[in-house]
């Protein structure tokens, strides 16, 4: 397991998994997020600032974040990145921000007036509103969306860059429904949810996916591994999704995921 990103090898697509819990904060695990290729970050969890130093990567390395969707979960290191960037005297405006176009806008803007001190200086991060279908190319990681079904606007993402092995898949949260095996079909890595954990009949309500879900999306979809996040028991999580798809793991959090 490579656990250093900048020894990542040749690989063209690489996944830092910055954090893999599920809701509320673990101790030394965030909520579910990722640093790709070193350049754009998949949503923030609660502490990405503090995540990022804690690996010796400079929050001030990158310019893009990939919202899945706007629960508080997955955004409220915004605020402390956005002050990180402003703190260091960096242009906001150079920090380019993908999500969901239904909220993307009232979110950001919100996060970034926070700051009612002399660092903000209404300059506001560059927005890329996202809608299911929408296929974007972002410091050379291809994004393919797909709609979540979630209680907030959400997406699911496919991503690639050229010469990678195979695509990497993000089901971000979400229940499981018809059509999402034929999105993530072949993905080499695909990271899935799995609040529910070893539910068998999860409330489709939640908009959330149990373990079993999870492992039936795997085998649909003829991924080649299935790493598990977002679920508050991996292991338990684990032994439910490998009872249909074997090759299951818990995702490591400073791993890194390369095709
Ligand atoms: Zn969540
Ligand atoms: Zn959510």
């Amino acid at each position: 397991m490579i656990t250093d990103i900048n020894n990542a090898g040749k690989n063209a697509l690489n996944v830092l998994c910055l954090g893999s819990g599920p809701c509320a904060p673990q101790k030394n695990n965030d909520t579910a997020h990722y640093l790709i290729n070193g350049s754009v970050l998949l949503d923030t969890g609660w502490a990405t600032v503090q995540g990022l130093i804690d690996r010796d990567i400079d929050p001030l390395s990158f310019d893009t974040i990939v919202f899945t969707h706007f629960h508080p979960d997955h955004y409220m290191g915004l605020h402390s990145l956005i002050f990180y960037w402003l703190w260091k005297g960096r242009d906001l405006s150079k920090l380019r921000i993908a999500g969901p176009a239904e909220n993307i806008e009232i979110i950001v803007r919100r996060a970034a007036e926070y700051w009612q001190d002399d660092c903000f200086r209404g300059i506001y991060p560059t927005l890329m509103p996202l809608n299911p279908g929408d296929n974007i190319n972002l410091n050379g990681i291809h994004f393919a969306c797909r709609r979540a079904p979630h209680p907030v606007p959400a997406l699911s993402y496919r991503i690639t860059a050229e010469s990678a092995k195979s695509d990497i898949g993000f089901t971000g949260d979400t229940r499981h429904e018809p059509g999402q095996a034929e999105f993530f079909a072949g993905c080499g890595i695909l990271f899935s949810e799995a609040s529910c954990g070893a539910s068998r009949n999860p409330d489709p309500s939640w908009g959330h996916m149990s373990a079993y879900q999870a492992g039936q999306l795997a085998a649909e979809a003829s991924v080649g591994r299935l790493v598990l996040v977002h679920t508050g028991s991996p292991e338990i999580s684990c032994a439910a999704a490998r009872e249909y798809f074997a090759n299951t793991e818990p995702a490591v959090v400073g791993a890194v995921y390369s095709v």
